[in-house]
């Protein structure tokens, strides 16, 4: 009847306080009138046992049996797996589907559903009185992956949910260390997280062949913010805000900064942007072919020749199309020939721009990542087929995009470059304050 399955169950247990105390309090006052009464199996299933259903023959036996199930209060904490929705983990232990969504729903005041993520915890407290009816439940309580506490109730005959904020303070941690085989590991092993060591990688990669420079034991440094409760626990991972590898005990450094167009990028320490090039394929290289490239070209719906203004790839419609980079949504919506297009502006010069697609998953203003999905494939506008024309825009002129190899380093200047040197000051300060001293004092702790 009830099915849960053992992966999600961390513990499921039944000896809280309450029950041991009113199962015993029953079992003392009526002990008396009815001495076959305390089946553990009805009031306590063990640990690793979907909660037992009484057979029906002990049922009938021990008449009182469903005021012993009245007073017993079971709680578990159940793990969300993957596929898993509320609404499914609370028909898992026994909530009919009409109840389950009578939660469901009062939950979505204060949280949308489908923020929950594999792994989260929920804690659930109910009662299994009548088998017929489904369990009922009492509470459910979880924390959100920001944070936040969230505790759904039944009283009164209905559900209500609030949300505990939980105030997060932001710190910066700082972690030292030196390589064994890679610089991805060793930060890994000292506790940074895979998205940040990542992001490290990235930016110094302006500076750094990661396939041939680092050595056993070239000193790096990461700089990173965490959001920590009242507590003191890691709520989650920020932004990385510093970065330094030394091959050969030669630092290569990178600095978090927030230019005056709102953007943060990384920097190194002559003030230059280490943006990544612009992809050349913003989609999945192995879906598509190109079906007609940058320059002139007979026109394919009219007679005559006309200039190909950006690089057409053939592509089944809905396949996912994902930004060139780093940058902002300038456009997102209907543009005449070009039907459904997004505009996408990196820096002050270069912009990228996305034709025909069948879906549009961004709108004017959203900051995007290099490679984050923001549409689909399809065959809007003035296209013969499922294609995607992509644009790589150069101070207003489309450009070739397999020619743009690399953005054009942005470089900070004047007032700007000014307010980056004090943050690189500040940066450097707390980061590194003398190398040479730092990698030996790390050589001694090493070897001691
Ligand atoms: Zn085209």
């Amino acid at each position: 009847m009830l099915q849960l399955s053992r992966s999600r169950i961390i513990s499921l247990f039944c000896f809280t306080l309450a029950t041991v105390i009113s199962v015993q309090s029953f079992v003392t006052n009526r002990t008396k009138v009815v001495p076959v009464i305390t089946d553990p199996v009805v009031t306590a299933p063990s640990n690793n046992e979907v909660v037992t259903v009484p057979d029906e023959s002990k049922a009938a036996e021990v008449a009182p049996i469903s005021i012993i199930q009245e007073s017993t209060e079971k709680q578990s904490t159940l793990v969300i797996g993957s596929g898993d929705t509320i609404m499914s983990v609370l028909s898992s232990i026994g909530m009919t589907r009409e109840q389950a969504y009578l939660a469901v729903e009062a939950l979505r005041k204060v949280y949308n559903p489908k923020a929950l993520k594999v792994g989260q915890q929920l804690h659930v407290v109910y009662k299994n009185d009548d088998k017929a009816a489904g369990i009922s439940l009492i509470s459910v309580d979880f924390k959100t992956s920001a944070g936040s506490d969230i505790a759904l109730r039944y009283k009164n005959g209905e559900f209500s949910a609030e949300k505990f904020e939980v105030k997060l303070t932001i710190v910066q941690r700082k972690i030292t260390g030196t390589i064994n085989s890679s610089f991805y590991s060793a930060a890994l092993k000292r506790g940074v997280p895979a998205r940040i060591v990542k992001e490290a990688i990235s930016a110094l990669s302006y500076d750094i062949n990661w396939q041939h420079d680092p050595k056993s034991g070239d000193a790096f440094v990461i700089m990173y913010e965490v959001m920590e409760d009242a507590e003191g626990n890691v709520i989650k991972a920020g932004e990385l805000k510093f970065a330094a590898f030394a091959p050969k005990g030669n630092w290569r450094k990178i600095y978090a900064f927030q230019t005056n167009a709102g953007t943060t990028g990384y920097f190194n320490t002559k003030g230059e942007s280490v943006v990544k090039s612009l992809l050349q394929t913003p989609l999945d290289p192995s879906r598509m072919r190109i079906t007609s490239k940058f320059g002139r070209r007979k026109d394919p719906m009219q007679n005559y020749t006309k200039m190909h203004k950006g690089v057409d790839f053939g592509a089944p419609t809905g396949t996912p199309v994902m930004s060139a980079g780093d940058g902002t949504i300038i456009k997102a919506g209907w543009n005449g020939a070009y039907g459904n297009y997004i505009l996408v502006r990196h820096n002050s010069e270069y912009c990228t721009a996305y034709a025909h697609l069948s879906k549009i998953h961004v709108k004017p203003g959203t900051k995007v990542r290099q490679r984050q999905l923001i549409g689909a494939v399809g065959s809007t506008g003035r296209s013969t087929g499922a294609h995607l024309h992509y644009e790589v825009i150069h101070k207003g002129v489309q450009v070739n995009p397999q020619l743009v190899k690399q953005l054009p380093t942005a470089k900070l200047e004047g007032k700007e470059f000014a307010k980056f040197q004090k943050i690189k000051a500040t940066l450097d300060n707390h980061a590194i304050t003398d190398p040479i001293a730092q990698v030996a004092a790390q050589k001694l702790s090493l070897a001691g």
